[in-house]
């Protein structure tokens, strides 16, 4: 079941940049930076709330990121939805005809099970189910 929305992922050139307006701007304090390896990519997470926003660079250039900024700029990646139940929050989908980038979960930043749906399946917005910290 959907808990909430964990975080909305944002694609950026560089969090060195981007940083400024969600530190400056709208005044959000980063939690922390994290790159992540097997996304080839370096987030950074600013706290609003019970969400957050997760900022994403690439590391190389084939990353996704890389693939998804140079396609269509940056802008809003992803909405990762936080569920209690990963594995059958996937399950039920493909039950549904949805097609799964991840037909098992990975492990993403903060150690997070993760998974994602292919955004031809919802309708053009990448989608992620996420679960707690295990
Ligand atoms: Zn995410």
């Amino acid at each position: 079941m959907l808990k909430k929305i964990d975080h909305l992922g944002i694609a950026v050139h560089s969090i060195e940049k981007a940083r400024k307006f969600y530190e400056n701007v709208l005044g959000l304090n980063c939690e922390k930076e994290e790159e992540v390896t097997s996304q080839k990519v370096r987030t950074a997470f600013f706290v609003l709330g019970e969400t957050h926003i997760e900022l994403l660079e690439p590391t190389s250039d084939d990353s996704p990121i890389a693939i998804f900024l140079a396609k269509r700029g940056e802008g809003l990646h992803h909405v990762a939805y936080r569920t209690t139940d990963i594995e059958k929050q996937l399950q039920a989908a493909k039950d549904q005809g949805c097609t799964l980038i991840h037909e098992t979960p990975i492990t993403g930043a903060g150690n997070k099970q993760v998974a994602f749906l292919h955004p031809k399946s919802s309708h053009g917005l990448l989608t992620e189910f996420c679960s707690e910290a295990q």
